[in-house]
């Protein structure tokens, strides 16, 4: 399969990696929007978080925390976003599962161009939703 991200994350094609294992390599983001904006890919091949094993998505979530972790030791940022898109639909461009982990300074200390908002609606009818969304295992 013809995927960037298989080639980065198993080390065929360079990127700038800051952690490493066996399950995963955590590069920056070519186009960061903030300083330090990070990708934790896994080394095994899945569209996004819907399909992965449980076996990459705690891997790929535990590094996420281990640097994340580690950025709020030696960045100054004042917060972090975690984002991992799934589908076109929501802006996912890279089809090999990964998670973005964007340091954010709020006080401008440091170049942060995210914009994260979330805008209102009309009232919805919530019961309704939740008859649609409920899960009975
Ligand atoms: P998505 O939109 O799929 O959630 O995120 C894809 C991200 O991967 C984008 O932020 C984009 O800048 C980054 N990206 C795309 N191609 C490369 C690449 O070849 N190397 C690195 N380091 N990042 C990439
Ligand atoms: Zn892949």
């Amino acid at each position: 399969m013809d995927c960037i991200f298989c080639e980065i994350a198993n080390g065929n094609i360079p990127g700038k990696t800051i952690y490493e294992n066996d399950e995963v390599r955590v590069i920056l983001d070519i186009n960061p929007v903030s300083y330090g904006h990070t990708l934790v890919l896994p080394k095994t091949h899945c569209d996004s978080l819907l399909e992965c094993s449980e076996k990459t998505r705690n891997a790929v979530f535990e590094a996420a925390q281990k640097v994340g972790r580690h950025m709020e030791d030696v960045l100054g940022c004042d917060g972090i976003n975690v984002l991992t898109n799934i589908r076109e639909g929501a802006g996912q461009t890279v089809n090999h599962f990964h998670v973005h982990l964007i340091p954010r300074y709020t006080k401008k200390q440091k170049p942060d161009q995210l914009i994260l908002e979330f805008g209102e609606n009309d009232p919805m009818d919530l019961d309704q939703i939740a008859s649609e969304l409920i899960i009975k295992d």
